[in-house]
């Protein structure tokens, strides 16, 4: 089999856990063809941000401690990780070369005192660069020939929206297969640094938080590789969040839509993309613990056989979120009235999570981030108040609660199941949606009685005997 594995962020960093996954690749490796690809060890691309935050403040010390902090911790698991001299000598050797570079570019961008788009993306993608090198000669200090790779240096090419970029697959797809191939067919295992790419200039871009998920499935896609592994330190997808139901239990097999789902809402954080390029190939997806290889995790594929379309998979929620309800008698049958609230927001930068509107169409509710609260209300206030919005009614601290599950399509009977369940444990709903796709109902609660409703639903649908 040809097998893109990732791993997050806390299956390498520690000694010990590189070793095991470097074993664990060798053993792999010995019946399969095998690609790694890495984040950046825990905290590392946070300290890179806060680098960031530090040359935007001026803050020289601060930025300096946090650089010392990531070259410590590197160097440190360095030396731990590797017994062969000469394999040990090569990796201090490659660290320097990079710890060198980001001091560099730091400088930089402390002399212009700016942080660009441009800038901070090349910062940021550090983190990957010194993850490959460490975990690649693991591996060869197992015995196993390997070499790490940049996403740059495999060939992934993006467009330029830095921050959030997106392949360019046609031509990602040649240069991917051509350079992961030719180390493939020379019983070498690429380490590909997730997360990041480079545009056509070869300026280095980045698909956004999480994205070294999303760089193993472009990866996985363009070499055609038979199963894509994302390692991590859960299980794999479970009916709800172990820490609110106590019997959560995990998902043996979803499909794709489900996990695009259960990716944005749910308790393993998945980057929202990472589905797309296995659209078209079909090809299979496991989530796995890297700390629990013996289980099998969550199966994710395109269509999910009969035995597992259960009604509702999992119940997911998302605490710390602000509604608004944006009311105003003009708004009826006015055309064009959420098309102006929407390009407001958009223009303020802001993600709206939740919409609905009832058919009188007196009203329009919507859900933001509480971070994102104060700026969407001000920006709805300068814009819009007084014109087509009369009045803005405003409650913080609220959940979504997301019921996720292809098998609710068609279904009779399962908002009642649903708001019943809620209902017996005194919980207030505030809004509802639920698209047509019939894959997802969500509701929104208080932060408050977040427990009481994923465990009132999880209980109401059975999904403790799920398996
Ligand atoms: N290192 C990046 C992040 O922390 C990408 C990733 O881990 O997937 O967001
Ligand atoms: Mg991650």
């Amino acid at each position: 089999m040809k097998l893109v594995i990732k791993y997050g962020g806390t299956s390498i960093s520690e000694a010990g856990r590189i070793r095991a996954v470097a074993q664990h690749v060798s053993s792999l490796s010995r019946h399969h063809q095998i690609i790694i690809v890495c984040s950046a060890t825990s905290e590392t691309t946070d300290d890179l941000i806060g680098i960031s935050e530090s040359i935007k403040k001026e803050n020289k010390s601060k930025a300096g401690h946090l650089v010392s902090k990531i070259t410590d911790r590197h160097r440190k698991l360095a030396k731990e990780i590797v017994k062969k001299p000469d394999v040990r000598k090569k990796l201090l050797a490659r660290l320097d070369e990079d710890f060198a570079e980001l001091a560099a570019l730091i400088d930089g961008m402390i002399l212009l005192g700016e942080v660009t788009p441009r800038s901070m993306d090349y910062l940021i993608s550090f983190g990957e660069r010194l993850s490959i090198s460490l975990v690649s000669a693991a591996i060869n200090d197992s015995g196993k020939k390997s070499v790490p790779l940049t996403g740059k240096d495999a060939g992934i090419v993006t467009d330029s929206n830095f921050g959030q970029s997106k392949p360019l697959m046609d031509t990602t797809r040649l240069k991917v297969s051509k350079i992961v191939g030719a180390l493939l067919s020379g019983k070498t295992i690429p380490v590909v640094g997730g997360f990041a790419g480079a545009d056509q200039h070869g300026h280095v871009t980045t698909f956004g938080r999480g994205g070294s998920d999303y760089s193993a499935t472009i990866i996985g896609s363009c070499i055609k590789a038979d199963e894509i592994w994302l390692m991590s330190d859960v299980d794999g997808l479970m009916t709800a969040d172990p820490k609110i139901v106590k019997n959560a239990k995990l998902l043996r097999e979803v499909s794709y839509v489900e996990a695009v789902e259960m990716a944005l809402f749910g308790a393993k954080q998945i980057h929202p993309r990472t589905f797309e390029p296995l659209l078209t190939k079909k090809i299979p997806m496991k989530i796995k613990n890297s700390f629990n290889t013996e289980n099998e995790g969550t199966l994710v594929t395109a269509s999910v056989s009969q035995s597992s379309k259960n009604t509702v998979k999992c119940v997911s929620s998302v605490k710390n979120n602000g509604l608004i309800d944006i009311q105003g008698g003009s708004m009826v049958g006015t055309p064009g009235t959420a098309g102006s609230i929407f390009a407001t927001l958009a223009k303020a930068g802001i993600n709206v999570m939740m919409i609905s509107q009832n058919p009188s169409e007196s009203s329009i509710t919507i859900v933001v981030k509480n971070a994102d609260l104060d700026r969407a209300v001000s920006a709805l206030e300068i814009e819009l108040l007084g014109k087509i919005i009369k009045k803005l009614d405003i409650t913080t601290n609220v959940a979504i609660i997301a019921l996720i599950g292809s098998g609710m399509r068609g279904t009779v009977g399962v908002a009642s199941r649903v708001f019943g369940a809620v209902e017996k444990h005194g919980v207030n709903v505030s809004m509802i949606t639920q698209g047509s796709s019939e894959l997802n109902l969500a509701f929104v609660v208080k932060n408050s009685d977040t427990g009481a409703a994923v465990r009132a639903l999880h209980d109401a649908f059975d999904l403790d005997k799920i398996n």
